[in-house]
């Protein structure tokens, strides 16, 4: 974002004020000019110059006077939340889906396009050029493109910042998928989050458990993983890659999976297994398809999701005993299976599991559907909101 250099201690002072003063004005708007000073601990003189700075930049707007003070009544300050996006991105490995929301995250639209190739290359072409054409098209918002959450279906090494082992994107293995973006998108704000983990902080700031402590997230829309959020964040293990139950062994000696083990539970309980049961693949039954089926009342695919839902219960069974959730939620394109899934999952479940171990769980498929994922992407920009608004071009 910097194009000026290392930042300087005037700079940085001035960045961290215009942070806590917007922190403020988004936990506490509307709110006047005194009451940031008030509860910021900065002085009236420097809340003022921020605030100032903000509305000719179009991030805030003032409203009327509170109306109810003694004396001349201080003017409320906003967000605008139209001043820019925030764009979500969901990388599958046949598809990816772009959700395009307001600064608080609300929806604006959203657009699904095909994956054409498996190369990491082809998806960093295809996503800088569909941020071009968004920065093009909301170019009439002041601050552009806020942030960018990158959704991937493969886990990335925090310590050494490439993609790890993929065994459904081999091809993946080892790019440096962050730099790539970055140098392709120099001003943009881009942080980058597995699926599982992003599905699960979608899900607790957009989705149905916003309250709820604990809560694990199984989804596949291809492979099959899983993100554990615990009293606030996420558990991602030492390196990154804790949630790779879709490679736990549930049949010994079963099907031969990719990542080089037998009997994986994605081999039985992912989309993937699902085209399997089917004996047929995306291409000739297009996902949207094998749901109208299941609608419709098609034996053949109530079935397959019968079977699928066993299956995903033995998984979900050693969740419950690993994890104790108080939610468990189903996302990716699994979330569309519904309650045909669910009520498979349960079945099983009270075959395995003694009741007592299964009082006050919940488990559900998301209703953020195939978008859920996606939101995960808007939710790493607003949690970070205050310093991606912030950047350094404010500072100009
Ligand atoms: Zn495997």
């Amino acid at each position: 974002m910097n194009s000026r250099g290392p930042i300087g201690n005037y700079d940085l002072v001035k960045k961290i004020n215009m942070e806590h003063t917007i922190s403020t004005i988004l936990k506490y708007r509307p709110i006047s000019r005194a009451k940031i000073a008030a509860l910021t601990g900065l002085n009236k003189m420097t809340v003022s110059s921020c605030v100032d700075l903000f509305v000719q930049k179009g991030l805030v707007i003032e409203l009327g006077t509170t109306g109810t003070s003694r004396g001349r009544p201080p003017t409320l300050v906003d967000l605008n939340e139209n001043a820019g996006i925030c764009v979500g991105i969901d990388i599958e490995v046949h598809q990816f889906t772009v959700l395009v929301t307001d600064i608080l995250g609300k929806k604006l639209d959203s657009m699904i396009y095909p994956a054409e190739s498996k190369d990491p290359q082809y998806f960093v072409s295809a996503i800088s050029r569909i941020l071009q054409d968004l920065e093009k098209a909301h170019s009439h918002r002041q601050l552009g493109i806020i942030g960018v959450g990158v959704v991937i279906p493969v886990y990335y090494n925090l310590q050494t910042n490439v993609v790890e082992y993929s065994a459904n994107l081999k091809e993946w293995t080892d790019f440096p998928l962050l730099d790539s973006l970055t140098k392709h998108n120099p001003n943009l704000n881009i942080y980058l989050n597995p699926a599982p983990y992003a599905g699960a902080m979608g899900e607790v700031h957009f989705g149905r458990s916003r309250s709820v402590e604990h809560l694990v997230y199984v989804t596949s829309s291809w492979g099959l993983s899983v993100g554990v959020y615990d009293k606030g964040e996420l558990f991602t293990g030492t390196a990154g890659t804790a949630g790779r139950l879709g490679h736990s062994t549930i049949h010994i000696n079963g099907k031969k999976c990719s990542c080089g083990n037998r009997g994986c539970w994605e081999m039985y309980a992912s989309i993937k297994a699902l085209y399997d049961l089917l004996e047929t693949t995306p291409q000739v039954l297009p996902f949207a398809n094998l749901i109208d089926g299941l609608r419709n009342g098609d034996s053949r695919i109530i079935s397959a999701v019968n079977e699928l839902g066993h299956y995903q219960g033995i998984g979900i069974a050693n969740v419950i005993n690993a994890y104790n959730p108080r939610v468990i939620c189903i996302g990716g394109l699994l979330a569309l299976l519904g309650a045909p899934l669910i009520n498979s999952i349960w079945k099983t479940l009270h075959e395995m599991i003694p009741a007592r171990f299964l009082n006050n769980l919940e488990i559900y498929c998301s209703d953020l559907g195939e978008l859920g994922v996606a939101h995960g992407g808007i939710s790493m920009v607003v949690r970070q909101l205050p310093s991606a608004i912030i950047g350094y071009s404010l500072l100009d």
